[in-house]
């Protein structure tokens, strides 16, 4: 695989805005990336279909098809990116500095669609048939509600899949957690705020309850991290409350979020915080709290992977020259709703940082190697 051709490819990705509207309205969305990468395919002797999930934005999902009776596999990274207010200048003009490709989306997740792009390209141009189909799925949402996963697993079923993110060569990450995002609302009573014997202040009520959460992520989720997956994350993001400054607050609304582990759902995160709303009730008994679940994601633990597991971490040692490590990650990806719906997934990518954040960067020479993993990987597993 060429270094020139991925750096010019990648760039071609990150120019194209692909901004996820479900975070930032005013955005476009995933459409125009989609048909950019459907048009770059449509030379090779693949199914490209542009597949509508909602609103227009589109799934691109390629298939080679095989010659029958061998396993499919699945390469799997998405279109969309987040947002850049604090970059904006440069985010869409990507620059190659020594080894580090900056731009937006660069390592999360633009330059592992460029490299799967370019693996499906090489199969078709150098080896010889396989058995398998090879599936490449681009998929949009990732960085919202994963509605463009949700639907791929609806309709389709490679045998396996490799989700690619900027895990950093070397690991294969075998679990990650799953997270609620959470609405904690607590009522009060508005009142004159000359008359405390009639208001019920929900804002100091929720100061209770942001100490006790404060409290339960310190001493509970710190002193109990997953051997893989760290610390159950745990911040506090939104908060809002009361009416003017004359009156007692009627109510106060927290926005969270928060990680589960393998084996727990949403409903251990909700049951620990109406543990903290009996604690607050007992030392103010007209304390009145709900949870509101508005987005929960299961953790993601790797299952009937393990042909695939032999054939990939012997790969990743033979080109990088020392052992792949099967590791978590504190953070979500798609890689759960593939295990979810019973195709075996593992997840891995090349090294990059700042995701997020201004001058996210990915390391090309691992994007390469990258390749020749995956490649070398196809032939086998689908052969
Ligand atoms: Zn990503």
């Amino acid at each position: 695989m060429k270094t020139d051709e991925l750096v010019q490819l990648t760039k071609e990705l990150i120019q194209i805005n692909s901004i996820n509207p479900w975070l930032i309205p005013s955005e476009a969305g995933e459409t125009e990336l989609a048909s950019h990468i459907a048009n770059w395919l449509k030379c090779l002797p693949l199914e490209v279909n542009l597949e509508e999930v909602e609103g227009g934005r589109c799934n691109l999902i390629a298939r080679l098809p095989g010659s029958g009776g061998g396993k499919s596999l699945c390469l799997y990274a998405h279109l969309d990116t987040v947002g850049c207010e604090l970059w904006k200048d440069r985010a869409f003009s990507p620059r190659l500095e020594n080894d580090r490709l900056y731009g937006l989306g660069a390592a999360d997740d633009k330059g592992h669609c460029a490299i799967a792009m370019l693996v499906i390209k090489s199969l078709v141009e150098h080896a010889s048939p396989l058995r398998g189909d090879v599936w490449l799925a681009l998929l949009m949402d990732e960085e919202g509600t994963s509605s463009g996963t949700m639907h791929f697993v609806e309709h389709h079923r490679p045998d396996a899949t490799l989700v690619l993110e900027p895990a950093g060569l070397g690991n294969i990450v075998i679990t990650h957690q799953g997270f609620g995002w959470l609405d904690i609302i607590v009522k009060g009573r508005a009142a004159h705020g000359c008359a405390p014997e009639k208001g019920i202040d929900a804002i100091v009520h929720m100061a209770e309850v942001i100490t006790r959460l404060h409290r339960l992520d310190r001493e509970v989720f710190a002193s109990s991290p997953h051997p893989l997956n760290d610390k159950t994350v745990f911040h506090t993001s939104l908060i809002s409350g009361g009416t003017d400054y004359a009156t007692y607050p009627a109510e106060c609304i927290l926005g969270i979020e928060i990680g589960t582990q393998p084996g727990e759902t949403i409903a251990n995160r909700v049951a620990e915080i109406e543990d903290i709303f009996r604690q607050v009730e007992n030392l103010h008994p007209d304390f009145q709290g709900e949870v509101r679940v508005k987005l929960a994601r299961d953790p993601f633990e790797a299952c009937g992977h393990e042909d695939l597991w032999a054939i990939l971490s012997a790969e990743v040692e033979r080109v990088i020259g020392r052992p792949a490590k099967a590791v978590g990650e504190n953070a979500w990806g798609d890689a759960a709703l593939f295990q979810q719906a019973g195709i075996p997934t593992l997840m891995l990518g090349a090294y990059g940082e700042n995701f997020h954040a201004p001058d996210e960067w990915v390391a090309i020479p691992e994007l390469i190697q990258l390749g020749e993993i995956l490649e070398s990987t196809i032939l086998k597993f689908c052969s």
